[in-house]
């Protein structure tokens, strides 16, 4: 039951799935870098053949995304969990408040960072039904003169993702993209900074990916250590310091990949028939699965569900791992079962596991 020779249906929620074809041309490149006789990682960031490689994951990241010209892109570490800090330390200036909308786990962690730099608050939360959905874009509460309204764009953990963003007017809406960036089109302008860790749907883990605008950027609280200033790496196109190289060539050897498969229209047609085979099994199950999100806020990307029995779902589990799909087991915090079903996951993977289910519950019910 493999994809492909020694190759598993990997359904990791980050790192996760890479495309075998950019797996497969990394491998050709490893040892000798288009001639230079030297592994990407061998390089120096200040090389020619490096600085094409930065600038053109710049590039297609902007092509792909149809990111504006008034916005930077730019490539840091530490994760989206460091955007988390960087972000209150940057924007959110004395006498302001930040708003976040509280959808997971994710964002908690976020909220907990900011209250470290300034007055931060609910604009909604979902948390009393269990974080089953994403609040209404008009239950959101904000103020006009707000620093910014954060949003968790796909919760990673419990399985919801938001359909429609809102419309902040003057407020930067600034969102975390970490697992659902590229997996369909999305109007840039709507957002003044919007961050992801590579890891799910974008590369290796390593690279953070942030989009941010330029007004924003000009905006910026300056008594902060340099290093975590978005203007430093915006003034140095991210080569104030050592990036990481072999991670940023990754991002944009998956960024071609992107492109060849038709772009982002194309991937998300895709993506929603992969999720739905799954989503198909759960609703045809008689409550034999049971899914965690609300139907209207379900994620394309982590699909989330129960079984009727803890022990039944440890047989489900351990079954599932027998027979070759790895990552299954929910979130550490949650437990469950949870498929990540991002981009790189191919179709027959997804088709495979949802023969599975049905397989299953024929034998279970
Ligand atoms: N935000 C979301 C939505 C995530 O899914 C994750 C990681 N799973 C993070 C933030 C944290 O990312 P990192 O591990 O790159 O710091």
């Amino acid at each position: 039951m493999k994809v492909q020779v020694n190759r598993t249906y990997n359904f990791n929620a980050g790192p996760s799935a890479l495309p075998i074809t950019v797996l497969e041309k990394a491998q050709q490149e490893l040892i000798d870098f288009r001639g230079t006789g030297m592994s990407v990682m061998e390089l120096s960031h200040r090389s020619k053949p490096y600085e094409e490689v930065h600038n053109q994951a710049i590039d297609s990241l902007r092509e792909l995304l149809s990111i504006p010209d008034n916005y930077e892109v730019l490539f840091l570490q530490g994760g989206a969990s460091l955007q988390f800090s960087m972000i209150p330390m940057n924007f959110l200036q004395p006498g302001k408040q930040a708003a976040y909308v509280m959808t997971g786990s994710w964002s908690e962690k976020a909220f907990t960072e900011a209250k470290l730099f300034g007055e931060v608050y609910h604009s909604a939360s979902t948390k009393e039904g269990k974080y089953r959905s994403i609040p209404k874009v008009e239950e959101l509460q904000f103020k006009n003169e707000d620093a910014y309204l954060h949003i968790t764009s796909n919760n990673t953990i419990y399985g919801t993702q938001w359909k429609e963003y809102p419309n902040t007017g003057e407020v930067p809406l600034i969102a975390d993209m970490s697992s659902d960036i590229l997996s369909k089109p999305i109007d840039v302008s709507k957002f003044a900074l919007i961050y992801a860790g590579a890891q799910k749907n974008l590369g290796p883990s390593g690279v953070t990916v942030v989009i941010i605008r330029k007004d924003l950027l000009a905006q910026a609280n300056t008594n902060i250590p340099t290093m975590l200033k978005y203007g430093t790496h915006a003034k140095n196109n991210s080569l104030y310091n050592t990036p990481p190289t072999f991670g940023i060539y990754m991002l944009g050897e998956v960024l071609n990949w992107a492109r060849e498969l038709g772009g982002l229209k194309a991937i998300s047609e895709l993506n929603d028939k992969k999720a739905n085979l799954i989503y198909d099994a759960i609703d045809s199950s008689n409550g034999f699965y049971i899914g965690h999100a609300e139907k209207d806020s379900r994620s394309l990307m982590n699909i989330t569900f129960n079984l009727k029995t803890e022990e039944l779902e440890k047989r489900f589990l351990a079954q599932a791992k027998l027979e070759g799909f790895v990552g299954v087991n929910g979130h550490r915090s949650v437990g469950g079962c949870r498929v990540s079903t991002y981009n790189a996951v191919p179709f027959e993977a997804c088709k495979a596991f949802s023969e599975f289910m049905i397989q299953f519950q024929k034998e279970n019910n």
